[in-house]
């Protein structure tokens, strides 16, 4: 079984020191010294460029290290017979789970004119409303949604969910479909984004949904860039009906120099870090299928490719 680390931005010695603690029999390759691509069983990577997973004639399954699977299906040339495997890890959810919690208590408790009052030497009571009486919205309850889900619960706020299919978790409302898209938005007064980018969810928050949000509303994305029609969000914010946005993901990354997120000042931004694959972690659902190859069994986290996700 030879495995191929396709070198980025990742610390590439860190992967292979766990897949050497984890799995030593395991051969790794590092990008791009793969030698023969027909030896090749299993790809482990980040982004890659279109047309070079199929290059690797012989492939078992290729894991995604951190993206979204979108880039990957949107390759032409990846046999539909291929299986995606996801790179679920415990701590790729706790620590997007800690970026949205930032962010919703942010909102909540009005921290950034705490800042500003402090900056102008203002001791000024902010009220705020008990966490029980905020309703959030989480849309999407998968791996990390449902931990984002599950973190506000444990912090006493008003939850519901939304998903494709039905989903069950503990103090959590659940909304289902398109048919409950819009009972769903307008009991949301924080919007929580973590869908995976598929044709369903391009575009879904545009101006009618964005209008579904209850006045004041508050937009949190960290899915893909893609799920916003970025002028609707500014035309809803500039309004006033949205009171504003902290978002991770963009339709464009890098963001663009002119783009006016930027400078908006009811719009806070991250590039794209809201979540961290550590190494340590991310190996195991590698180890785990490649056990499940050699004994014959289902592969675990693949992906839907007839969902998109
Ligand atoms: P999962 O596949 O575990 O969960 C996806 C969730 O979205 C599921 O609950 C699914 O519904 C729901 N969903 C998908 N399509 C629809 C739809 N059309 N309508 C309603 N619900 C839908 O993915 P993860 O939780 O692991 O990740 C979610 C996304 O987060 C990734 O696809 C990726 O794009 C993004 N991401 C962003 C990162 C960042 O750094 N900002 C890092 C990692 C991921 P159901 O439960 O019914 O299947």
């Amino acid at each position: 079984m030879i495995l191929v680390l396709k070198a980025g931005r990742e610390p590439v010695a860190d992967w292979l020191a766990a897949f050497a603690a984890k799995m030593p029999e395991l051969e790794v390759r590092i990008w791009p010294d793969v030698g023969d691509r027909a030896e090749v069983d299993v790809l482990f990577t980040t982004r890659i460029a279109e047309g070079e997973v199929a290059r690797f004639p012989n492939l078992r399954f290729v894991t995604l290290i951190a993206a979204g699977a979108d880039r990957l299906l949107a390759d032409p040339g990846i046999p539909a017979s291929l299986p995606i495997v996801r790179s679920v890890n415990p701590q790729r959810a706790t620590t997007m789970a800690a970026w949205v919690l930032y962010h919703v208590i942010r909102h909540h408790r009005d921290f950034a004119a705490h800042e500003a009052d402090q900056a102008d030497g203002r001791w000024q009571l902010r009220e705020y409303l008990p966490p029980g009486r905020v309703r959030i919205g989480v849309m999407g309850l998968g791996d990390l949604g449902g931990a984002v889900a599950r973190a506000l619960v444990g912090l006493g706020y008003g939850v519901a969910g939304w998903s494709r299919r039905p989903r069950n978790i503990a103090g959590v409302e659940g909304f289902a479909g398109p048919r409950r898209f819009a009972r769903f938005l307008a009991r949301s007064d924080i919007l929580v984004a973590i869908l995976p980018f598929t044709p369903d969810t391009d575009g879904l928050l545009d101006a009618r949904a964005l209008a579904a949000l209850p006045r004041g509303a508050y937009v949190i994305n960290s899915g893909r860039g893609e799920l916003i029609v970025e002028q609707d969000l500014l035309t809803a914010i500039g309004s006033g009906h949205l009171s504003g946005a902290a978002l991770d993901v963009f339709r464009v990354e890098p963001l663009p120099a002119d783009h006016a997120f930027w400078a908006h000042p009811k719009i806070t931004m991250t590039p794209h870090n809201s979540c961290m694959a550590s190494a340590w972690h991310s190996v195991d659902v590698v180890i785990e299928n490649i056990r499940r190859l050699e004994a014959g069994q289902p592969l675990a986290a693949t992906i839907d490719r007839a969902a998109g996700y």
